[in-house]
C-alpha cells in the first residue's frame, strides 16, 4: 500500500522503515512546511501536498497535534477520525473522557481563567501539579504547588499571570511507586494488541529511560492496563499505536493505575520494541493501518536510554555488541531528545546500574 505520514520527525521516520520492510510505500510531509518528503532525507520533492494525498491509499501521523487543514486535505483516507483525536490534545477534555470512561485518573480540576486558577487553588489542601490545557510536552508548561510552602500565595498568583497557562488543569500530585504505560495498537478490523506494561523513570518531566520485560507483568495490573486500552480505542474508533501512562499508587496486591496521559501515537515508552520484540510498535501501527495479520509477541529484556541535548552517543555504547543506538540526526539542545540507546540486557539490577552509569554522559536537561 502507499503510506502517507504527517510530520517527517524521528516518529516519522522510524514509521517509514517499518512501512519499507512490510512492502509499502512510504512518504513524509513536514508539517511546518508542507513539503513532501522520501523517508531519510530532507530534501523536498517536487510533488504538491495536494498529490501526495492523492497518491496515498493511507494518510496517518507521528504526532496528534494536527492541522485542520491536512485533515480536510487527507479526508477519509485518516483511519482514525481527527475530530474524535482532539479532546487528548486538550488537558481538561482528555481528563474528562477518561472519568467518561470510568478510567481513573488524580483527582482533578479545570479553570479557565486567572480569576478562577485562583479560586479554585484556594481550595486544594494538598500538593498539587498545574498544567496548561494545550501544548505541554517533556514536562513543560506545569508547574507544581504546595499550600504548605512558606510562599504558598505568592507563587499561586505568580502562576495566575504565567503566559500560557489559561485554560488548564490543577490535579494532584500523586506519590507514585512508579510509572508505567502500555503501548498497543488497534487494527483497522478491530484487532487488539498489546505489549506487557513497562517502566518509565521521568527527571524533571522528561523520560529517561524504560525497563522493560525484566520481569512477568503484573497480570492484574496488565489486565486493567489493557482493559483501559481496549475502552479508550474502541471510543475514539481509533485505528494504530496508542500509549496510555499511569501512575502506580500502592505496592502488591494494593496497586492500582491512574492514567497520567495518552497519546494517540507511537511513543517514546514504546522505543525498546525497536530491539527487545519481534514487532516493534511502529511494525505494529503500520500493520494495523494496513490490515496485516499481528504477530505473536515474544520480548526479551531491554533498558532504552534516551538521548537528550548530548552531541552525541559516546563510542562505548556504539561499540558494545548489547547496544543498539538511533541517532535522529537533529541539532542538540538541552532537553531535546535526539537519540536513544536499546540495550539487550538480562538482569534488571545490570539495567539499573547501567542507566545510572550512562545518563550522565547522555543527557544534558538545562
Ligand atoms: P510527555 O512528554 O510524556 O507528553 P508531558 O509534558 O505531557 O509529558 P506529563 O506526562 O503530564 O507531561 O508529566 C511529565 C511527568 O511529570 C510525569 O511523567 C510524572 O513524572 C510527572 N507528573 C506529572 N503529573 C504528575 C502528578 N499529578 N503527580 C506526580 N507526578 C506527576
Ligand atoms: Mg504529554
Ligand atoms: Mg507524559
Amino acid at each position: 500500500m502507499k503510506l502517507l505520514i504527517l510530520g517527517n520527525g524521528q516518529l516519522g521516520q522510524m514509521l517509514a522503515q517499518s512501512s519499507i520492510q512490510l512492502g509499502h510505500e512510504c512518504l513524509l510531509v513536514n508539517t511546518r512546511t508542507n513539503k513532501v518528503m522520501p523517508a531519510g532525507a530532507h530534501v523536498a520533492l517536487s510533488q504538491s501536498i495536494e498529490e501526495a494525498m492523492q497518491w496515498a491509499d493511507v494518510v496517518s501521523w507521528e504526532h496528534e497535534q494536527l492541522d485542520p487543514e491536512h485533515v480536510a486535505l487527507a479526508a477519509n483516507k485518516l483511519l482514525t477520525d481527527a475530530d474524535k483525536i482532539r479532546p487528548l490534545t486538550h488537558r481538561q477534555l482528555e481528563k474528562k473522557l477518561c472519568d467518561d470512561l470510568g478510567i481513573a485518573t488524580a483527582p482533578w480540576q479545570a479553570f479557565q481563567t486567572a480569576d478562577q486558577f485562583t479560586q479554585t487553588l484556594r481550595t486544594w489542601q494538598q500538593p498539587v501539579v498545574i498544567k496548561a490545557a494545550f501544548g505541554g510536552y517533556d514536562g513543560k508548561s506545569q508547574w507544581r504547588w504546595s499550600p504548605e510552602s512558606a510562599s504558598a500565595a505568592a507563587e499561586a498568583e505568580s502562576l495566575a499571570h504565567s503566559a500560557g497557562l489559561q485554560p488548564g488543569i490543577i490535579e494532584a500530585l500523586i506519590p507514585f511507586t512508579k510509572e508505567v504505560s502500555i503501548v498497543g495498537a488497534r487494527a483497522k478490523d478491530g484487532r487488539i494488541l498489546c505489549y506487557p506494561l513497562v517502566e518509565n523513570v521521568h527527571t524533571k518531566g522528561i523520560l529517561s529511560h524504560t525497563f522493560a520485560g525484566f520481569e512477568a507483568p503484573d497480570l492484574r495490573l496488565q489486565k486493567a492496563a489493557e482493559l483501559a486500552f481496549q475502552r479508550i480505542t474502541e471510543h475514539l474508533g481509533y485505528v494504530g499505536t496508542l500509549a496510555i501512562e499511569f501512575f502506580v499508587v500502592g505496592d502488591g496486591e494494593e496497586a492500582e493505575l491512574l492514567v497520567n496521559e495518552i497519546a494517540p501515537r507511537v511513543h517514546n515508552s514504546g522505543h525498546w520494541s525497536l530491539t527487545g520484540c519481534n514487532a516493534s510498535q511502529f511494525d505494529l501501527h503500520i500493520r494495523s493501518l494496513t490490515n496485516m495479520p499481528f504477530p505473536k509477541l515474544a520480548v526479551q529484556p531491554t533498558l532504552m536510554l534516551n538521548a537528550i541535548g548530548c552531541a552525541e552517543i559516546p563510542t562505548e555504547l556504539w561499540q558494545d555488541s548489547r547496544v543498539q543506538a538511533f541517532w535522529y540526526g537533529k541539532d542538540s539542545r538541552p532537553g531535546r531528545k535526539v537519540g536513544h540507546v536499546n540495550l539487550r540486557i538480562a538482569k534488571r539490577a545490570e539495567a539499573e546500574a547501567l542507566s545510572k552509569n550512562w545518563t550522565p554522559s547522555l543527557q544534558v536537561l538545562s
